[in-house]
């Protein structure tokens, strides 16, 4: 069987690709050996934020895993529906990239022009003694099916999927140790971000310890001992009925290409440049299985409709330099563009302003945890370079930001523009006011 392109993997990169080469009259064959959707949809973002939303010490631990996977299944369905209205071939089994423009799946054979790789990306396990142990879990094993009831958890590593698991099983009433090996949880996010969500964790009764180094789990599911050397140099152990480690994830390239085939890897992920060529003709990457990506299902999404593009010879539809990142903890995280330390790193000189929580209607109407909005600009132009926010609704406030410094507004264009009164969305104009005043 022949076609336009072939794409291995249906995640958010993997089918937005597919979307968008059927929408321009390309032939496509989707590879997927487990479930489409991929990580976002049945085991990372979309499960998480289905029970983030339910977590609460009466909720119903059932209840929340069977309202998760009923949301899941509704969006799987309306992905698989597309694709088909689409005309995508899809087919179910592990695909292998056999040579430029050939990939196997099941003994039969496909031929493609152009070949796309969205394979993503597993969670990393870690190098120490234990960590095959029953009862250390990935978020793969706590988002799957019924999910797993645990009413102590030590979580190893203190990023994006650490804080979001904290959040959850403390919601719960879980008693909750995050055991971070750097000197603060979130560390790619602004200082202040980090050091917020730490006290909000804090107070919900998460014991955070940054500056950990976990040496060794014992023990059997239920009764687990996770011993570590913390900042002091002191010898610990904390005890907890589950593991979970969310130390990072790596990029599934294992068994991927023929033995014949050999494109540029770095530590297995592949090598791109930045319209997605690998080293190979005609084999394209996109995801959490390139080599330096940020991985987020929205950067995946946005690679796959410019690889698209790229192959068709047209330029990029998604700008991919200014890529919003989120995380659900309660209050929400999110930042755009630049912190300002990243900004003064670059030997910028920049303005900052902020507006807090304590003075927004909304937030105070909604007892809303303590937060801000944290606007970084040039100094001399007042062109807003980043925003780091920490308050209800951060997720979806940010996107005004990304547009802002997407189109190169300055701090008074975008304190000029009326923001509805009373919600979140004022400690934007009301930092930008700052900034100019
Ligand atoms: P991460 O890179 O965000 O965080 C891993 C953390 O583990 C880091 O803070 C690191 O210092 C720490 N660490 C590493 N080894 C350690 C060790 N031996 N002991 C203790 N700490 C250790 O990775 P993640 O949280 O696993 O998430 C994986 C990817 O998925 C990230 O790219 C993340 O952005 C993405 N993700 C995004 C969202 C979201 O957008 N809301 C949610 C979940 C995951």
């Amino acid at each position: 069987m022949s076609f336009d392109i072939a794409i291995v993997g249906g995640g958010p990169g993997g089918y937005t690709a597919a979307e968008e080469a059927a929408a321009r009259g390309l032939s496509v064959v989707l590879f997927e050996r487990d479930l489409v959707g991929g990580t976002c949809l049945n085991r990372g973002c979309i499960p998480t934020k289905a029970l983030l939303h339910d977590a609460a010490p009466d909720a119903s631990f059932e209840a929340m895993h069977a309202r998760k996977q009923a949301v899941v299944l509704q969006l799987r369905q309306g992905i698989e529906k597309l694709l088909k209205q689409r005309k995508v071939t899809l087919v179910r089994g592990q695909a292998t990239i056999e040579a430029p423009g050939v990939v196997s799946c099941d003994g039969q054979t496909y031929e493609a022009r152009d070949i796309v790789v969205a394979t993503g990306s597993a969670p990393s396990t870690i190098p120490v003694p234990g960590v095959e142990l029953p009862g250390v879990y990935s978020s793969n094993d706590l988002l799957e099916g019924e999910g797993v009831q645990l009413s102590s958890l030590v979580i190893v590593g203190g990023g994006v999927i650490g804080v979001e698991f904290a959040t959850m099983y403390a919601s719960l009433g879980a008693r909750v140790t995050i055991l971070e090996a750097t000197d603060r949880i979130l560390p790619p996010f602004d200082r202040e971000i980090a050091q917020r969500v730490a006290m909000h964790l804090k107070k919900h009764g998460v014991a955070v310890e940054a500056s950990a180094r976990v040496t060794g789990i014992q023990g059997e599911p239920g009764a687990l001992t996770v011993s570590y050397v913390d900042k002091r140099g002191n010898e610990k152990a904390v005890e907890a009925e589950g593991v979970l480690v969310a130390c990072g994830r790596h990029a599934n390239t294992e068994g991927l290409f023929s033995a014949s085939l050999a494109p540029e890897l770095t530590r297995g992920a592949l090598v791109c440049d930045a319209a997605g060529h690998t080293s190979v003709a005609h084999l394209w990457a996109i995801g959490d299985v390139v080599a330096g990506n940020i991985q987020l299902a929205h950067v995946a999404e946005a690679q796959g409709r410019n690889v698209v593009a790229a192959i068709c010879g047209d330029d990029p539809l998604v700008e991919t330099g200014i890529v919003p990142s989120c995380v659900y903890t309660s209050p929400e995280v999110a930042s755009v563009g630049l912190t300002e330390s990243e900004a003064k790193a670059q030997g910028m000189a920049v303005r900052t302003a902020k507006a807090l929580t304590g003075a927004n209607g909304k937030c105070l109407v909604e007892g809303s945890e303590s937060g801000f909005v944290k606007l970084v600009a040039d100094a001399s132009t007042g062109t807003i370079l980043g925003a780091q926010l920490v308050c209800p609704r951060a997720t979806d406030l940010v996107a005004e930001l990304a547009l802002a410094i997407s189109l190169g507004c300055t701090a008074t264009q975008l304190a000029a523009v009326i923001h509805p009164h009373p919600t979140v969305s004022e400690l934007v104009s009301s930092a930008a006011r700052a900034l100019v005043q």
